[in-house]
């Protein structure tokens, strides 16, 4: 992956494009109308559903002025939810972490991925598991599942009855090998519990489980479940979460075209792009809609 922040986004870019074809299809609006931030849209609706990195905060850090911004929001008597594909933290250390970046979210106003995938999960069998994820947060949120975190130990994968990609922090080439290798010699379900390919750190892009879950689909033949936006079930909970309120006036915040605003679009509620910050940081954004056809309602360079 390349070092500077450009051709980073060129990159992800490119690789979004990619693995379109397994991506939801929707339609778009003609064109993205301009504004300065999300206080020029609050009057319009009542619901905003915000991505995570690249919105609220780059890795450990908040973006300035966002959280000043989000309580505004909220002060404004509108609900805020946060969907992120943020799958491999439990939850009460994400709620810490985004209190400790200065955002006060309840915890029925934080969905990631992680639990639109273990609501999933809820009703498949899979025997036993190999993990992709963090060790250090153990078994967590996961008491209920029989699984091994996937390790240096080819024995391990090939012991699998299913597969669960949540974090790639601890992810690399030689175990991906191992993983591509045992579903070569056996196919068995792999459930992605975040579908992005990149997120944003301070120092440059880390490679995420989306990443991964698409080069052993493009390695293997076994395509594997989504769960994370684009996919509709992570929208489904948030919305779930809101009721009766016209789509027209809940909107998407995000800074990726291929998970937040194709996701939203998707769904059938607006969204908004944030430019200046995160995966489009770096290279031209209208370049970039027009090139994918993935147009937002909004464009914003900040939250
Ligand atoms: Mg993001």
């Amino acid at each position: 992956m390349p070092a500077d922040t450009q051709s980073d986004a060129k990159w992800a870019f490119d690789a979004y494009e990619a693995v379109r074809a397994r991506l939801p299809h929707t339609t778009y609006p003609d064109a993205a109308k301009p504004v300065a931030n999300l206080a020029d849209i609050a009057d319009e609706m009542d619901v905003f559903l915000l991505d995570a990195f690249g919105v609220l905060n780059i890795g450990e850090t908040a973006i300035s002025g966002a959280p000043e911004r989000i309580s505004d929001l909220q002060k404004a008597g509108k609900r805020v939810i946060v969907l992120s594909n943020a799958a491999s933290i439990p939850k009460p250390v994400l709620l810490a972490k985004y209190a400790r970046l200065g955002f006060d979210f309840t915890p029925e106003n934080v969905l990631t991925s992680r639990e639109v995938l273990l609501d999933a999960l809820a009703d498949k069998t899979l025997g036993h598991i190999g993990m992709m994820g963090l060790e250090a947060y153990g078994n967590e949120e996961l008491e209920h599942l029989d699984f091994d975190f996937l390790g240096d130990d080819p024995a391990t994968y090939e012991a699998c009855d299913s597969f669960i990609l949540m974090g790639a922090g601890q992810w690399n080439d030689a175990r991906q090998t191992m993983l591509e290798r045992a579903l070569i010699a056996q196919p068995r379900p792999v459930f992605v519990g975040n579908p992005d390919i990149v997120a944003p750190r301070e120092d440059g892009l880390s490679k995420e489980p989306g990443l991964f879950a698409h080069r052993l689909a493009d390695a293997t033949g076994v395509v594997p479940e989504f769960y994370g936006k684009p996919f509709a079930k992570g929208f489904d909970m948030a919305l779930a979460k809101v009721g009766g309120i016209d789509p027209a006036r809940i909107v998407m915040v995000g800074d990726t075209l291929h998970t937040d605003i194709l996701g939203g679009q998707a769904a059938g509620i607006a969204t908004a792009l944030i430019t200046a910050h995160g995966a489009l940081k770096g290279i031209d954004a209208n370049a970039a809609i027009q090139a994918s056809g993935i147009v937002p309602h909004y464009i914003m360079p900040t939250t």
